[in-house]
């Protein structure tokens, strides 16, 4: 295939060619104007921008689409969220039909939206594991759409719920790729440490990557972070640790960050956070000034630690709307961090791409020559103007074969009753 006239990140409007061969990119180079016509395998981008498909950093999946099963959340929580999942769960809601079929409806929407990787978190508290199976399963049967990298998540916590250790062990040894934890969620600090020290020792026994649900909670003496860092350092697993939500960074004084910082950019933690689920879950019963509960991405960022963002919930106990719209999160989080500045416009889809494929170790990520030939076509002509304008993805490419087109939309020439004529 050969893609034609399309503009590249960080290259301004200059259009280049880009061929793939066997499912790789082979070659980019400035574009040729007429000299490939007749050729029958030519995508014509027409100045499209061309990039790296999404990264969902952070997404469960297993809830995708269960809202109001059995019941809506009324206070907003995060705890009535937890305490409605445990009713989901004993109700018997779980089966592996329901969750392929309302996980696949999510994961057709994010890919629809441009997402090209998932990282999943699956609640594996559940003594049969049905969630685990499915999303195994479904991982499999979208691998021609998307990659899905799958965490095993205690929801209920590793020793706050029965068989908790047992169960994260199994659901490694039946094939998830990633360490899940719930810290905060324990029954005392001292349970949270030691839930920790569980989760690094048995992502060294399967040479996992870790990602733990991390101080998830509006409390500013919930401290896990540096836990997580101290264990981090100790264990030799620097840059390979994520530390999800941390939304009590925000309720933090300047005092304790200048402390915590320092010891996350030696850990090299890496951050998936979820604006939009946060502002939706955090803050309530609050009095002024109202902290809202997304960790601080701009510090975070400032001091050179990887920060990715996620669509967390899509229509779930927690958070009841999500599509998987990542310019949505995207725009969501730069508002609420203040970073609308110039040059953080000018590279914004780090947070829903590379920031993301670092976070889960894709190696091989990017329109370069080389990688493999993973890609989205978005309506605009930079990261800037595909947030200010919300992109719409005109297709997607897995392995080198095309996922979906779809026609360009031509918003305001589709309206000719709303030109203005001459003035007169
Ligand atoms: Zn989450």
């Amino acid at each position: 295939m050969l893609i034609t006239d399309a503009r590249l990140r960080h290259h301004g409007d200059t259009l280049h060619d880009v061929e793939i061969t066997g499912g790789l990119f082979t070659s980019v180079t400035p574009a040729t104007g007429t000299a490939n016509r007749g050729r029958q395998d030519v995508l014509d981008a027409d100045g499209a921008l061309l990039t790296a498909p999404f990264v969902d950093a952070h997404v469960h999946l297993d809830y995708a689409n269960t809202v109001g099963q059995p019941r809506h959340n009324t206070s907003g929580t995060l705890f009535e969220a937890i305490d409605i999942w445990a009713d989901h769960k004993a109700q018997g809601y779980v089966t592996r039909e329901s969750v392929l079929e309302n996980a696949a409806t999510a994961v057709r929407a994010e890919v629809g939206n441009g997402v090209g990787f998932l990282r999943t978190h699956v609640d594996v508290t559940d003594p049969a594991l049905t969630a685990l199976d499915a999303v195994l399963e479904l991982k499999d049967r979208v691998r021609d759409w998307c990659h899905l990298q799958v965490i095993a998540f205690p929801q209920n916590g590793i020793l706050a719920s029965p068989g908790g250790e047992e169960l994260l062990a199994e659901a490694m040894r039946r094939g998830a790729d990633v360490v899940g934890g719930i810290p905060h969620f324990e029954r005392s600090r001292e349970a949270g440490v030691a839930s920790l020290r569980h989760v690094f020792d048995l992502a060294e026994r399967h040479d996992a990557l870790i990602d733990v649900h991390c101080d998830e909670i509006d409390d500013d003496q919930s401290r896990f972070l540096e836990v997580m860092a101290e264990l981090t350092v100790e264990r030799g697993l620097v840059g390979r640790v994520t530390a999800s939500h941390a939304v009590a960074m925000a309720y933090y004084g300047p005092g304790y960050m200048a402390k915590l910082v320092p010891k996350l950019v030696q850990a090299q933690m890496r951050f998936a956070v979820n604006p939009t689920e946060n502002l939706q879950l955090q803050g309530w019963g609050q009095s002024a000034p109202m902290a809202r509960g997304v960790a601080p991405i701009g510090q975070l960022d400032a001091a050179g630690l990887n920060v990715a963002m996620g669509q967390d919930s899509i229509a779930d106990p927690w958070y009841p709307i999500g599509e998987g719209d990542l310019l949505r999160v995207l725009e969501s989080g730069l508002h609420v961090g203040h970073l609308l500045s110039e040059p953080v416009l000018q590279r914004c889809l780090d947070f829903i791409s590379d920031n993301g494929a670092r976070n889960m170790g894709l190696e091989d990520y990017g329109v370069r020559v080389g990688t493999p030939a993973d890609a989205i076509l978005l309506d605009a002509r930079d990261d800037k103007d595909a947030l200010w304008h919300h992109a719409d993805v005109l297709a997607s490419i897995r392995g080198g074969r095309t996922v979906f087109r779809r026609p360009r939309r031509g918003f305001l020439e589709a309206m000719p009753g709303l030109t203005v004529s001459d003035a007169g």
